[in-house]
């Protein structure tokens, strides 16, 4: 198929155009290059053995994607386009609403005037409610705490009523837990820039001498070893769940959620401990108070994948640290390197 990939060439978009390439798809890359370089899309052809098609633009540029989807053949489209720090997303909530539900709501209408009758869209396991009721299921109550996470249940909420209003369209929403890892080729990785968010790449820049050591946010957790539990999943197994949705949702009209975690959780101190053991020393890191915002435990329940799309996850969480690290560790400075 020819599938429009919107922020392709993103941390999740890259290995999702390298996974369909290598099944004999065709991505067309969108992306304005606002949280990506350039070099991504040679390391997709060094991968997959295929240069990716692609256009420097951006997805609220109606003309430009209502022409794409028009010229370029486009049969079904993934949806990355996002801005996704939940922090950012307080200081600047209006570039947040821009951006992930303005973008998705130009998408959709020009998907419509083209007839391409089918989107998967990136969506969180962050627009569930808090909740001791683990693991979560596609079903758990949902509301937001942050305007990140208000507008991907925003998004959640169009695709919903227009799945309602147009029985022609299928439209997927896969609430993602926490992606991590890289392709183990070391050629894709994750590249943030600016401040660091995320455990993963912080554990990774620590590992290969970029910062001193971790901050551990909170200690005091009603968990096993009191640190914050996070169900992580390997971000090829990621990108095959978007090649099992895509497969789904040939022929079936309305509106699917599911699930994309592996069902199990993990503490910050068994990440840093299984991290330690791919990089081959113990990483240093101090405990710090709790994050605000943060939740003390939450993971998915992946049962209905597997049951609908026939998906599960195949790797563990020593691969994604190998993964991580052989990336980071042939890439000290990203793509830039
Ligand atoms: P990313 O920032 O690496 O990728 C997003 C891509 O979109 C970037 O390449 C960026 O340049 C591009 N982009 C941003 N705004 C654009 C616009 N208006 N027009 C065209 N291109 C634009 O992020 P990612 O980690 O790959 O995440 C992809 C999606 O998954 C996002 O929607 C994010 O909210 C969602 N998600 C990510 C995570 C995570 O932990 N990474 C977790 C849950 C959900
Ligand atoms: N975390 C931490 N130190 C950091 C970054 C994150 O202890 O520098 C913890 C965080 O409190 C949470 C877990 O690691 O328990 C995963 O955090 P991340 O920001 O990666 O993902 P999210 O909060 O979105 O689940």
């Amino acid at each position: 198929m020819n599938i429009l990939v919107t922020g392709g060439a993103g941390y999740i978009g890259s290995h999702c155009c390298a996974q369909l390439i290598a099944a004999g798809h065709r991505p067309f890359i969108l992306d304005n290059f606002s949280n990506a370089k350039l070099a991504v899309v040679d390391h997709i052809e060094r991968v997959a053995g295929t240069r990716p098609r692609w256009l420097r633009g951006d997805v609220r540029d109606a003309a430009l994607v209502t022409a794409l989807l028009r010229d370029e053949g486009i049969e079904a489209v993934i949806h990355f386009v996002g801005l996704k720090a939940v922090g950012e997303s307080v200081q600047q909530p209006l570039a947040y609403y821009d951006n992930n539900v303005q973008g998705s709501l130009v998408l959709l209408q020009a998907m419509r005037e083209t007839g391409v009758r089918t989107l998967v869209f990136s969506s969180s396991a962050t627009v569930y409610s808090a909740s001791d009721r683990m693991p979560l299921r596609e079903d758990a109550p949902t509301s937001a705490t942050s305007p990140y996470g208000r507008s991907k249940l925003m998004v959640e909420h169009v695709l919903a009523d227009l799945a309602a209003a147009d029985p022609a369209m299928s439209l997927t929403a896969l609430r993602y837990f926490n992606p991590v890892g890289a392709h183990p080729s070391g050629l894709l990785g994750e590249d943030p820039e600016g401040p660091l968010n995320n455990l993963m790449p912080f554990l990774a820049q620590v590992a290969v001498g970029r910062r001193n050591q971790l901050a551990v946010f909170g200690n005091d957790y009603p968990t096993p070893d009191g640190t914050g539990v996070r169900d992580y999943i390997h971000v090829l197994d990621l990108a095959d769940g978007h090649l099992a949705a895509l497969n789904h949702a040939h022929g079936r009209p309305g509106l699917h959620v599911f699930n994309l975690g592996s069902g199990q959780g993990h503490s910050v101190l068994a990440l840093i401990a299984a991290f330690g053991q791919a990089c081959g020393r113990e990483l240093p890191y101090t405990i710090a108070p709790r994050r605000a915002g943060d939740l003390a435990a939450y993971w998915a329940d992946p049962a209905k994948a597997e049951r609908m799309l026939g998906w599960r996850v195949r790797r563990s969480l020593a691969e994604m640290c190998a993964d991580t690290w052989h990336w980071q560790s042939t890439h000290p400075n990203g793509y830039s390197s």
